[in-house]
């Protein structure tokens, strides 16, 4: 059967899945969303995605579309009308559909649509030769903490990554100090040995890996800071690497063209990425 995906109270073909014109999140960017990586048909981190979502909409004043149980049942429902194995869940939740007008209409339902994609296990090669980043001025606004369906600046910086060969771009804050990356989180080894990645904040969005991350090295008893690091800095590190749903832990070994430490992925940031399939495999959680 088609792959489906949900609109609004319905189950559709994906080819059929529309949303109104005037629906908030097209025309405003009036909306949040979720990715929920899925391994062995499981949500991994599923709660600490919901709290998220839940953040960011109570942060635009937007309600729940649902409760949590029926957002649940929802995502399960999908997952197995799409015989999801392994890959991802999309959820977006908008103002809903309203006259196009900015501010906040009276009478909005908030419009909900998830789809669920398939992915192949990550590249060996990225793994094997980590990956490059490049580096560009952080030009988003001040609330990065929110998940915004507000995505252009992070739009050009990827495929700005893309033209110079690279795999992400690293957005860099006005003081020299790096944010995240334009959808991952950014972490070095430092040359003294030390796991640092940015503190959550309005500059970042806290991700779920990132968080779930740290909870695993801390169990591990593996010393990190949270705090900004320069380019600089990054480019005299050990090791580096970036988190997110889609790339769980990823080796970075070029920024800006230049080779990190010894230009092959760090032995920690290898073991980092094992802890962390071992806890989203479900196996191994702190
Ligand atoms: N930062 C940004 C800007 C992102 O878009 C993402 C991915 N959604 C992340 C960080 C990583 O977050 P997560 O680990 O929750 O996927």
């Amino acid at each position: 059967m088609a792959r489906q995906a949900y609109v609004n109270g319905r189950y559709v073909p994906q080819s059929d899945a529309m949303v109104h014109v005037e629906d908030r999140g097209y025309q405003f960017a009036d909306g949040v969303y979720e990715v929920v990586p899925v391994v062995r048909g499981t949500l991994v981190d599923e709660d600490p995605h919901l709290d998220r979502l839940e953040r960011s909409l109570a942060e635009l004043r937007i309600a729940m579309p649902m409760s949590r149980a029926a957002l649940k049942l929802v995502s399960h429902e999908l997952m197995r009308r799409n015989r999801l194995s392994n890959g991802f869940l999309y959820m977006q939740v908008t103002r809903g559909v309203a006259p196009r007008d900015h501010k906040f209409p009276k009478a909005a339902t908030p419009a909900l649509v998830m789809t669920t994609r398939q992915t192949k296990p990550h590249s060996a090669q990225q793994l094997a030769e980590g990956v490059a980043v490049i580096t560009l001025p952080d030009i988003r606004w001040k609330r990065c903490d929110i998940k915004s369906v507000s995505l252009l600046p992070n739009v050009l910086g990827k495929q700005a990554a893309v033209e110079a060969g690279a795999f992400e771009a690293w957005m860099v804050a006005e003081d020299g100090r790096v944010t995240e990356g334009t959808s991952t989180n950014a972490w070095i080894v430092t040359e003294d040995n030390k796991l640092v990645t940015r503190e959550a904040g309005d500059a970042i969005l806290n991700g779920i890996t990132r968080t779930a991350l740290l909870r695993l090295v801390e169990h591990e008893g593996i010393a990190f800071e949270e705090r900004a690091f320069t380019v600089e800095e990054a480019l005299q590190a050990r090791e580096a690497f970036i988190t997110s749903s889609t790339n769980f832990v990823m080796p970075v070994t070029r920024i800006d063209d230049k080779p990190v430490g010894n230009g092959h992925p760090g032995l920690l940031t290898l073991r980092l990425r094992e802890v962390y399939e071992g806890h989203a495999a479900g196996a191994g959680a702190p």
